[in-house]
């Protein structure tokens, strides 16, 4: 038997469904992988993501070398392309069936259907991205959770009873291949902070266990420390998987933490959300479409303020902790948790910009930007999303960066026009900055935070008198 095995965001030979069962039997195994760099303009990702991805690329085709399994680079420009490229390539090549890892946009989806209509040969799709597969878990009636506790205990409730499943490295097929450096074209920024492959991902992953994964609850939301996992980035590309961080996990606790207040339990609830944004992303093809979760939230007059969106973009709102998180965002392409949602909200309720320009920005620029978690953290954010944040709770972007970097160790990374403020006054330094710093040159605050909120809310309200 003759099989193909088609790469997409799975970049990675361990745990990795399609391949493992592509090489079950002795089969012989060949790779692909179909760059569509068009599609990557059209869906308005980083040129520093690409940048990773070629890196991961070239580091997947080293591994699937060692295991003997040729790797061939195809280049369509779209994904509606694909599948006549697809099917042009396998003429003649004789595979007995194709094999890849589901992908949940709804672009994806329309392009392996459409191959699926054309393929002569059995194409198998296998869940690769999440420990719980799409569609199992739903509700008394059927549906799809669209609150987060419920989806939460029903997963937790299911992992324990099921486990989960993680798959080994397929055993090498022939004699080590001699691998050729691969590179992807187009537009590229420097990712080389981050080490790629998934040797580097798994001792990234290890270390955090060993280290902050006890404390990880205590110290996820202050930026200046190192308390998350900086694993986004590997996940978002699948050079990582979640069971992968299950396990890393099980063998640091000796068991997984199933309730709240185990040690562990904090960062297994953010692998649950990731995968409630992502089950949700299926269950809704509308938020692959630029459409608000809740309907009815689509009527917000949004502002058109493009020299306020500029100024959030550059990081020069005048308040110290969003434009510190821009432009960390701006020169490393990531950004911490904490930080996402205080700019989130910050341009959706105190600019009263629309979420998709925010979701837009970000994904332009971040190393780990992915549909479902982007657009399920800013629809938080804004109040249009399942489970959002209540339209009525409005961050205080300066209470927010004085409780989470009180020192102001982190605006000091970031802001030099602030270099010299007291701590006591950081997160409010205009004062001071006039006082001691006369042509400082840090801009004053562009909006007022207590009446932007109260127009935030205002905003929601309207959308009752609609009803
Ligand atoms: P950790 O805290 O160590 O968490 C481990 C992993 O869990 C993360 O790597 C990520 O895969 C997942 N995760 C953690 N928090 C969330 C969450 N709230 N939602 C979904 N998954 C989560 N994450 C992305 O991977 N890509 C994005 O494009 C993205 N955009 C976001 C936009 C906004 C407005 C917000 C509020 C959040 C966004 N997130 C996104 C979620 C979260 O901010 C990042 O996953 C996290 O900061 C990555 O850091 P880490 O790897 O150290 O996470």
């Amino acid at each position: 038997m003759r099989h193909l095995v088609w790469f997409r965001t799975d970049l990675r030979v361990a745990d990795n469904p399609a391949l493992y069962e592509a090489a079950a039997d002795d089969a012989e195994v060949e790779a692909v992988y179909v760059d569509c760099p068009g599609q990557w303009q059209e869906h308005g990702k980083s040129a520093m993501q690409r940048d990773f991805l070629s890196r991961n690329l070239q580091a997947l085709n080293e591994q699937l070398a060692g295991l003997g399994i040729p790797l061939t680079v195809l280049t369509a420009d779209t994904f509606s392309e694909t599948p006549d490229l697809l099917v042009r390539w396998l003429e003649g090549r004789h595979f007995d069936a194709l094999y890849a890892n589901r992908e949940i946009g709804i672009d994806e989806r329309r392009r392996d259907k459409e191959l699926q209509r054309r393929l002569s040969i059995p194409c198998r799709v296998y869940n690769g991205d999440c420990v719980l597969d799409h569609g199992s878990l739903t509700t008394r009636s059927g549906d799809m959770y669209k609150v987060f506790t419920p989806f939460s205990k029903t997963w937790l409730a299911k992992l324990r009873a099921g486990g989960y499943r993680l798959l080994p490295v397929p055993a090498a097929q022939a004699e080590a291949l001699s691998s050729e450096p691969l590179s992807l074209s187009g537009e590229r920024v420097s990712s080389d902070d981050w080490p790629a492959g998934e040797a580097d991902a798994a001792q990234r992953l290890s270390q955090f266990c060993q280290r902050s994964l006890r404390e990880y609850g205590e110290r996820r939301d202050y930026p200046a420390q190192d308390g998350t996992s900086s694993l986004s980035p590997y996940l978002a590309l699948g050079v990582l998987s979640p069971n992968q961080c299950l396990s890393a996990m099980e063998s640091e606790l000796g068991q997984l933490p199933f309730s709240r207040g185990e040690p562990g339990f904090v960062w297994l609830n953010e692998l649950i959300w990731r995968e409630f944004y992502r089950h949700l992303l299926v269950a809704f093809p509308r938020l692959s479409m630029d459409r608000a979760f809740r309907p009815e939230t689509e009527a917000l007059q949004w502002s058109r303020d493009d020299e306020g969106f500029r100024a959030w973009c550059e990081g020069h709102t005048g308040y110290p902790i969003v434009d510190a998180a821009m432009r960390c965002l701006n020169q490393t392409g990531w950004m911490h948790n904490r930080l996402r949602m205080i700019v989130a909200s910050f341009l959706t309720k105190d600019l009263h910009i629309d979420w998709r320009r925010g979701e837009r920005y970000f994904m332009s620029r971040l190393i780990d930007g992915e549909l479902a978690a982007n657009n399920g953290g800013w629809q938080w954010a804004a109040g249009t999303g399942a489970d959002a944040a209540p339209y009525f709770r409005v961050f205080n972007p300066t209470t927010q960066g004085e409780r989470f970097d009180a020192e102001g160790d982190f605006l000091r990374c970031w802001l030099p026009e602030l270099a010299e403020v007291p701590a006591r006054v950081i997160h409010s330094p205009h004062d001071w900055l006039d006082n001691h710093s006369p042509g400082h040159g840090y801009a004053k605050p562009i909006v007022d935070h207590g009446r932007a909120r109260l127009h935030a809310i205002a905003m929601f309200d309207a959308l009752k008198d609609r009803e």
